[in-house]
């Protein structure tokens, strides 16, 4: 490999020189892969990072799974004004957020990336991403605009996922901070997890309707310790499984929309 090629595992678009980003343009590396994460409260045991942190992790693995692909930086911070009760929680308005994407897209097609693959890690980020998409899509032609909008269908996974690991415990994903997030986060960042603080939360009905309440009304009104689902019996050993079954998932979903495309 000549020396200033892109390390092969080196996926992350901000850690690599601006050199190594063109050289890998020009060779072929035409997909951009980036996440919509959020700082907010996880319950009383994770800390306020995790979407932010999943979404870099799951980013980098779909780009691995897709090929010539990097991962632009992710959005930290989303639409969380449903988690503002909450101490410490940060929110974007759903028009910060478009702006964000649009500029960041915008940059992205700039240098020469021509397939973009947004993917939310934080429920508020689902619905307003879908509906900026056309937007997003109708502002930059030049480039093929991916995104991974099906909220529900990545509770339900992560339930099967965590059930085919510990039979048993699927039932115990409720969507946030839950057995899943939490196994997750013992994956990712084990240091800042206080599984002695790990409880049960509010178990919500895993459907369209249930969701939109809880993000319309605020955690809050149902769930006074943050948590969606419950907690206890985490492990890494779920949260890798889980990890690698999403990137998986949200892999086959952007190809398939791109062989449509
Ligand atoms: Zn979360």
């Amino acid at each position: 490999m000549p020396e200033d090629a892109p390390n092969r595992r080196e996926l992350e678009l901000e850690r690599l020189r601006s050199p190594e980003i063109a050289r890998a343009i020009e060779e072929g590396v035409h997909t951009a892969v980036f996440a919509l994460g959020a700082v907010e409260q996880h319950g009383p045991h994770l800390p306020l990072f995790v979407d932010a942190e999943h979404g870099t992790r799951l980013a980098v693995e779909v780009a691995r799974r897709l090929g010539n692909a990097l991962v632009a930086p992710t959005v930290r911070v989303g639409c969380s004004d449903h988690h503002l009760d909450f101490a410490g929680s940060l929110s974007v308005r759903p028009e910060t957020l478009e702006a964000v994407c649009r500029d960041y897209c915008s940059s992205l097609a700039h240098h020469g990336f021509r397939r973009i693959c947004i993917i939310p890690t934080h429920g508020g980020n689902f619905s307003v991403l879908a509906e900026m998409l056309p937007r997003l899509r109708a502002e930059l032609p030049s480039c093929t605009i991916l995104a991974f909008t099906d909220l529900l269908g990545l509770v339900r996974h992560w339930r099967s996922s965590i059930e085919r690991t510990r039979p048993g415990m699927g039932a115990r994903v409720g969507g946030h901070a839950d057995i899943a997030e939490t196994s997750l986060m013992l994956a990712l960042h084990p240091e800042l997890v206080r599984t002695d603080l790990a409880e049960a939360g509010y178990q919500p009905e895993l459907s369209r309707a249930s969701f939109e309440r809880i993000i319309r009304e605020g955690f809050s009104t149902v769930t006074p310790n943050g948590i969606l689902g419950d907690a206890r019996g985490a492990s890494a050993e779920m949260g890798n499984a889980a990890l690698g079954e999403l990137a998986d998932l949200v892999t086959r979903v952007f190809e398939a929309e791109a062989d449509r495309d």
